[in-house]
Parts: C-alpha cells; structure tokens; sequence
C-alpha cells in the first residue's frame, strides 16, 4: 500500500466498551489516538442489550457483535440460554460479528458442563455461518479446542475467524498461520516481553489488535484508545516493512467483511 495513503485508521478487534465507566470519554480518547472504530463483543442478554444502545449512541465507533460467553454458558437453565439465544438470532442482520463465544474449561470442569459449552459454541457459530457473520472466539485451558472449532468452521462456511488473547504459544500460532485464522494482540505485549516475543510470530496478514477493555493492567482499566499503542510495538517489532499500522487497519477489514 502507498505510504501517501491515508488508512483507515485503527480499530480495536475485541472489547467490552459498556463496561467502562465513562464511555463518553473512551470514545473521544480512542479518536484523538487515531482508533476509529472498536469491534464491542457481548456475554450475556445485558451486555447485548447495552452494546445495541451503544451503537445506537456511538453509531460511527461501534461495530456491535453479539454472543453469549462461555464463562456463562455452564450455569444457564434452558429457559435463559433459549431467551439470549433467541435475541443473537433476532439481531443477526445488524450486527458485524458473532461473539464473544467459545470454550473456557476454567468454568466448564464436567464432560456435561464442556458439551453444553461445545454446543452452545457451534449453534452460535451456525447463526454466523447462516448470516455471513465472522466469529470473535474466546479460549481458556481449551487453546487446541477452540482453535480446532474455528478451523473447521473458517473451512465449511470461508467465513473468517478471529481468536482473541490467543498468543500463548508459537507451535499453535504456527496452524492458525496455516490455516488463515486471524488472532489479535492486546496490552500484555505492552508489558511482557514474552508476550511480545509470541505474538511476533503470527502472519502480519492475519494479525489485529484488541484491548479486551475493561481488562486491567498495572491497577488501570484499559480502553480502546490502548491498540494505538498495541500497534506501535509490534509494528516495531516485525522485520522492517513487514507490518504496519495500514496493514493492521487493513487486516481488521479484511476480518469483517
Ligand atoms: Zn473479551
């Protein structure tokens, strides 16, 4: 891409925007810093909810995706998960990806609790694949798992997957190369150098910054603001020309199309 080019500018691929407390002001910061848009995934029929009205308030910044989190999947009844189930599938056509689902064996320690969890990852990834929506995936103490599920599904429908906070280790970054899943690098390269040293190693034409907002880091709440920074790092940490600000902008595109 011609240097001459204005990009897109920046947007954070995954955050939890309706959980700051002054989101006003979230939204001023991530512009001032040249981040034009955040990618706002859900967890529950709340935070749907609240994501909706913020794209209503926010409708240049916010790219609402909808989903309920594994974390929350395990302690649903039926009546719940048909209720947030039914509102993802009434939403779908106006919304840019689905999430934030997949695995989290943290919260989901029985075989009965990891199917329900299975199950409830591969209907929702059916309401992606029904709309032409990508996927925004969550993995904890299930990395091998959930990544297999966004390769088969990146497979059946060549839609595009996204796995988020996914930089733990090069062997696995290596089959996601492979296989043309995305994976985003949020704060922690800000402050290990480990972390650095992982993400470096995904395709810069797979590669997309995230905040995951509100996580904390050194006592403070991120913000989407952050991916500017996110970005500057691994920017200069790739092979001279290899990665760039543009190209991670064009990546995210990519992603949501
Ligand atoms: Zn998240």
């Amino acid at each position: 891409m011609p240097h001459n080019k204005p990009h897109p500018g920046l947007i954070d691929a995954h955050c939890h925007l309706y959980s700051l407390p002054d989101i006003e002001e979230a939204v001023l910061r991530a512009c001032d810093a040249g981040v034009s848009k955040a990618i706002v995934v859900t967890e529950d029929m709340d935070s749907m909810e609240r994501t909706l009205r913020l794209r209503d308030k926010f409708p240049d910044f916010v790219l609402p995706g909808l989903g309920i989190h594994p974390v929350n999947v395990p302690a649903m009844d039926d009546n719940e998960w048909k209720s947030a189930f039914g509102f993802v599938q009434d939403h779908s056509n106006e919304i840019f990806c689905i999430g934030e689902i997949g695995l989290d064996y943290k919260y989901a320690k029985t075989a009965g609790e990891q199917e329900r969890q299975m199950n409830a990852l591969r209907e929702q990834m059916d309401v992606a694949a029904d709309n032409n929506l990508p996927v925004n995936l969550h993995s904890r103490r299930a990395l091998r798992q959930t990544m297999n599920e966004a390769i088969a599904f990146h497979k059946k429908t060549h839609l595009n997957a996204l796995l988020h906070w996914f930089a733990h280790s090069k062997k696995l970054l290596r089959i996601t190369n492979e296989n043309g899943i995305y994976v985003s690098v949020g704060p922690s390269i800000l402050f290990s150098e480990e972390s650095l040293e992982l993400a470096s190693s995904i395709d810069p034409n797979l590669i997309l910054v995230e905040t995951d907002t509100p996580v904390y880091y050194s006592g403070k709440p991120s913000s989407p603001a952050w991916v500017e920074k996110v970005a500057e790092k691994l920017v200069s940490r790739y092979p001279e020309n290899t990665l760039s600000k543009e190209r991670i902008a064009e990546n995210t595109l990519q992603y949501l199309k």
